[in-house]
């Protein structure tokens, strides 16, 4: 509770960012990141960049290559709580592909209990806490999993048991389950969506609350050469450019609290209009990669993040 009134005080609207570490087996080269320090990340750019050596980027809070699933959770584990108390949370996980938005919101393909990633942790936690106040509050919990591919969106099966969820997790998280590249592609050009409706009955009074979670892996926001693909993969990179340039333009307006927000402008933001602005809140999780060869999408992920926070 106490949370939730510093929340409110500083805004509805959070903007993390995390660094991948290097991977096993990579040639480390240098890491253009120079320096984290709490909520600033110092961005190491090369000779020919422009003027200055190097950038600092601000956010609400910053994780280094070393920080841990649990420590990612821990932090947001008040947010993805307050759901039970009647708030929507919308978070998500932004970046290009292969800067670790799927680590953080399901985990590696070998998952251990350590490795879980946030969807885990934060479904598992609403069914504990749920269970704990089950002398003063009856909750119900549905989860549902939703795909939006070119602007089209598919809905998976709704479930309402933990043991569903773990199930459907297991298959429905396709980066993991399905080893094939294809897929794997698939998912990087896709926003896939894990929503949660909690519907919790005071015993005592009788009343009635209603929550919301989105736990939003978005597609890779790199950009895609128009001088180099056409047909499908052309209008795929159009579709999720413009969701995701909608989808940073209404939390900018929210967060600068304009009186008109662009929710018409995507799928996306139409699916999640009820979920983003009032009362609602919302994580931005971006992801950065930590090789130079990517500077270009990293300034530009960065730059994104600076507009929405
Ligand atoms: P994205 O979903 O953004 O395309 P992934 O989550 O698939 O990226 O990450 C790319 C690779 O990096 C995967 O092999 C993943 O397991 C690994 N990885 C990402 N983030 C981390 C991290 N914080 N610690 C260790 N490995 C990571
Ligand atoms: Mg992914």
């Amino acid at each position: 509770k106490l949370y939730n009134l510093v929340q409110d005080l500083k805004g509805n609207i959070r903007v993390y960012c995390r660094v991948r570490p290097f991977l096993p087996g990579q040639p480390t080269t240098l890491s253009t990141v120079e320096h984290i320090e709490e909520g600033t990340i110092t961005i190491r750019l090369p000779p020919n960049y422009g003027k200055e050596g190097r950038k600092p980027f601000m956010f609400n809070k910053v994780f280094g290559p070393s920080a841990t699933q649990e420590e990612v959770f821990s932090d947001m584990q008040p947010l993805v709580r307050s759901v039970l108390d009647g708030y929507n949370v919308c978070i998500f996980a932004y970046g290009q592909t292969g800067s670790g938005k799927t680590f953080t919101m399901t985990g590696p393909k070998e998952l251990t209990e350590e490795s879980l990633g946030v969807n885990y942790r934060a479904l598992a936690d609403l069914f504990f806490l749920s269970n704990q106040r089950k002398d003063t509050t009856s909750y119900e919990i549905s989860v549902q999993m939703l795909e939006i591919y070119n602007e089209q969106h598919s809905s998976l099966v709704p479930v309402s048991s933990t043991a569903d969820v773990i199930q459907l997790m297991d298959m429905g998280h396709m980066n993991r389950a399905v080893s094939s590249t294809a897929m794997n592609d698939r998912s990087s050009r896709s926003h896939s969506c894990v929503t949660v409706h909690v519907q919790g009955r005071d015993l005592t009074s009788g009343t009635i609350l209603h929550g919301s979670m989105h736990l939003v892996d978005l597609a890779g926001s790199e950009r895609v050469d128009k001088s180099e693909v056409t047909g499908d993969r052309l209008k795929e990179a159009q579709h999720i450019n413009k969701s995701l340039s909608a989808l940073g333009d209404v939390i900018s307006s929210l967060s600068q609290k304009t009186s008109h927000v662009p929710y018409r402008n995507s799928k996306l933001t139409q699916l999640l209009q009820d979920s983003l602005g009032g009362s609602a809140k919302t994580l931005m999780f971006v992801h950065i990669s930590p090789e130079a060869e990517t500077l270009g999408e990293t300034i530009s992920t960065l730059k994104f993040a600076e507009r929405v926070g």
